[in-house]
């Protein structure tokens, strides 16, 4: 059969409706699907069409009830590749039988284009994060431009690298892994590394979701930046790991006391001024020199660096408590302590000494942290066999101390060679050590602490600021959009009865002059937001001219002579303070701001004052700036909104008086202006006498 002969150009098959065979091709289909004619009309449709014969059928049979004729499909050619096509398909007689006559239009490229238009649209829309596309090999297909940013280049530059490339710790079973996930779940999270292409990494937050489209699949997700968040978990975690390791070293086991411990001598931290128990807990100090007294049964004491204690005395000799009972003898005790403690502290090694008092062998090793001395364990008052009752009786004379107590708590007196004694000497040692880089390490601990402290609290400043920044936007729109709508509404509501009483003159004029009235405080609110939005973008320039105040001046009178006429304001007079024989005074600054300025204060004025005078004037301060004021002898602002009415929408809930109108946006600008201009303003005011509205700027 050769039914499509002569129709060159367009891909062209004759399928046979009952059974699905192709039954003719042309050479454009044949080149166009890569088989020869005896393979192609070997197949049956569902062959080279993605969807089911069912499906198949059923879209078939709308031809042949003439439903539909054009139909879109994907169609699979010779080599596997799947062409999207629109195929036009007619019922088509031939020798009595029926056949479907199909023109395909190959679309695939434009299909393409249409869709990944779609894709990209989708994420860019969501997501303000890193987007990606990755197709099932790993390889990017779509990054959006903070994606790019996130890796230092342009997105364009990662398109087509593998996964691999930008994660140095992806592996072929992570992937397998991750696309377990994505088929199963359907989504899949994870905090990863990430490599920029300056090869420098940074940790991110990943969250995939899977995608089938067109029969592929995708990985289509977001990364976040999250290094900083992950600093300050590294951060905590390092000062929980200190914490942890000073409270273990605390413990004190046997067998750490035996490992020598590296003396910190230099520490690179700054000491400040502290006392031994800022650092370690005096409870926990206690309890450390308890053990100690208990293992060796010598006398022991922890002092400040002035000889002051610090901990409670543990088995203090019977002797050396009657002695210390005397002045004398106290006095000789305490000058003996700090004997040791500065010899200690000067070799910073612990010292052995005879005691001054009265013979008794101490010993005192020094705590120190870094370098700076900060308390002494001193130990002793044993005898290594060098103190003898008349000793003891003839020192109790010459202070003044009850002999018999003395001789009989002397044959209490813990007797032990000198060799036993420089043992415990070396144990003492190693807690002095082990107690001095306890208060180091806590002591960086507190310092770490302090800083997070001080992180944390500007983190939060700046999440506050930016909360109320966003705060201020919103209520900004919000109050915008009212303010609109406002006469929009009514614009737009007396439009319509303009146009229902076409014929009733009166009303038609009235109705004009609410609209046309309406439109001008439109154009006024467009007005102020389009000044607040120059102020606020730094966009407004400030263009620097001579001008003649006294010219400014008669203008600004001449307008408000008017503006007081049209208020209908009799009772009111307009005052301008400067002297009109004198020299015309120039200053270099911006007219049209400082017009502006002047435009809204005098405005104000002459609204919120019926009676009296308004009165506009300046004084050269002679140090390159102006002072300006406008006065009124009006309504008058309370004390406690003087701040605040230069702030947006801010208005004096006036009770008892009239409606003023405005939308609470002038002052706000003038402010604007005038700090722009150099200058500050401020209010002097007094409610039911008026106010004086100051301000300066500076003039070149
Ligand atoms: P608006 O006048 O459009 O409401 P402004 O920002 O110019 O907005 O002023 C804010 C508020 O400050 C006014 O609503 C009014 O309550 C008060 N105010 C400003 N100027 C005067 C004045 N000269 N006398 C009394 N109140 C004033």
């Amino acid at each position: 059969m050769n039914f499509t002969a002569g129709i060159k150009g367009f891909i062209t098959l004759v399928i046979d409706p009952v059974s699905g065979k192709i039954a003719d091709a042309n050479e454009a289909a044949l080149k166009f699907y890569g088989y020869n004619y005896e393979e192609i009309t070997s197949l049956i449709i569902s062959d080279i069409n993605t969807l089911s014969p069912e499906e198949i059928s059923v879209e078939l049979k709308k031809v042949l009830t003439s439903d539909k004729n054009l139909f879109y499909f994907q169609h699979k050619i010779k080599s596997g590749e799947i062409k999207h096509v629109e195929v036009n398909i007619t019922p088509l007689q031939i020798e009595g039988k029926e056949y479907l006559y199909s023109i395909v239009h190959d679309i695939t490229e434009a299909v393409k284009t249409e869709s990944l238009n779609k894709m990209l649209k989708h994420s860019l829309d969501i997501y303000t994060d890193g987007i990606y596309w990755m197709n099932s090999d790993n390889r990017f297909v779509y990054v959006n431009e903070a994606g790019g940013r996130m890796f230092g280049c342009k997105p364009e530059e990662l398109l087509g690298r593998h996964l691999s490339e930008v994660n140095p710790s992806i592996t072929p079973e992570s992937l397998a892994n991750l696309w377990q996930k994505l088929r199963t779940d359907g989504y899949y999270t994870t905090e990863t590394i990430h490599r920029r292409i300056d090869g420098s990494e940074f940790f991110v937050e990943i969250r995939s979701v899977y995608v089938k489209h067109d029969g592929k699949e995708y990985n289509n997700g977001y990364a976040r930046d999250i290094s900083e968040r992950k600093i300050i978990i590294q951060e905590l975690t390092y000062a929980k790991e200190i914490a942890e390791e000073s409270a273990r070293k605390l413990r004190l086991s046997e067998e750490k006391l035996r490992v020598k411990l590296d003396f910190i001598l230099s520490p690179q931290i700054e000491i400040p001024d502290f006392h031994l128990t800022d650092l370690i807990d005096l409870k926990q100090l206690q309890n450390i020199q308890d053990a100690f007294t208990l293992a060796t049964g010598v006398a022991s004491l922890i002092t400040d660096v002035d000889g002051n204690p610090i901990t409670e005395t543990g088995n203090f000799s019977g002797v050396c408590r009657l002695i210390r009972e005397t002045e004398k003898g106290r006095e000789k005790c305490i000058m003996s302590d700090k004997n040791i403690g500065s010899k200690a502290a000067a070799t910073r090694k612990p010292v052995i000494e005879k005691c001054q008092s009265c013979g008794f062998i101490d010993s005192g090793a020094p705590i120190f942290i870094g370098d700076k001395f900060i308390a002494i364990w001193l130990i002793g008052q044993v005898d290594v066999g060098g103190v003898t009752r008349e000793l003891i009786e003839n020192y109790s004379d010459e202070i003044g101390a009850d002999k018999t107590k003395m001789v009989k708590e002397f044959k209490k007196i813990k007797t032990i060679s000198i060799g036993q004694f420089k043992n415990i000497v070396n144990l003492l040692w190693l807690f002095a050590q082990e107690l001095s880089s306890v208060a180091y390490n806590n002591l960086l601990l507190a310092k770490k602490i302090e800083e997070q402290k001080e992180y944390e609290k500007n983190l939060i400043a700046a999440k506050n600021k930016a909360e109320e920044s966003d705060r201020l936007k919103s209520a900004f729109l919000h109050n915008m959009s009212h303010e609109i709508r406002t006469p929009m509404n009514a614009i737009m509501g007396f439009s319509e009865l303009l146009a229902e009483n076409y014929d009733d003159k009166g009303k038609l004029v009235k109705y004009t002059d609410i609209i046309n009235q309406c439109s001008k405080d439109l154009l006024l609110i467009i007005d102020d937001i389009l000044n607040i939005a120059k102020i606020e973008s730094g966009l407004l320039k400030l263009s620097y001219e001579s001008v003649n105040l006294t010219e400014l001046f008669e203008e600004l009178n001449i307008f408000y002579s008017e503006e007081k006429f049209r208020q209908n304001k009799p009772n009111v007079a307009l005052r301008i303070n400067m002297e009109r024989d004198k020299e015309p005074v120039l200053i270099k600054t911006d007219q049209v701001r400082l017009k502006q300025i002047f435009l809204n204060l005098i405005g104000n004025a002459l609204k919120f004052t019926d009676n009296g005078f308004v009165e506009a004037g300046f004084k050269d301060k002679n140090d390159g700036r102006f002072l300006f004021y406008v006065s009124d002898t009006g309504i008058g602002i309370p004390q406690n909104m003087h701040k605040a009415i230069f702030e947006r929408f801010v208005q004096v809930d006036h009770e008892n008086s009239k409606f003023y109108g405005g939308n609470g946006l002038g002052l706000s600008i003038v402010k604007g202006f005038v700090n722009l201009l150099g200058g500050d303003i401020w209010v002097e005011s007094e409610e039911g006498r008026g106010s004086t509205f100051y301000f300066t700027i500076n003039v070149v």
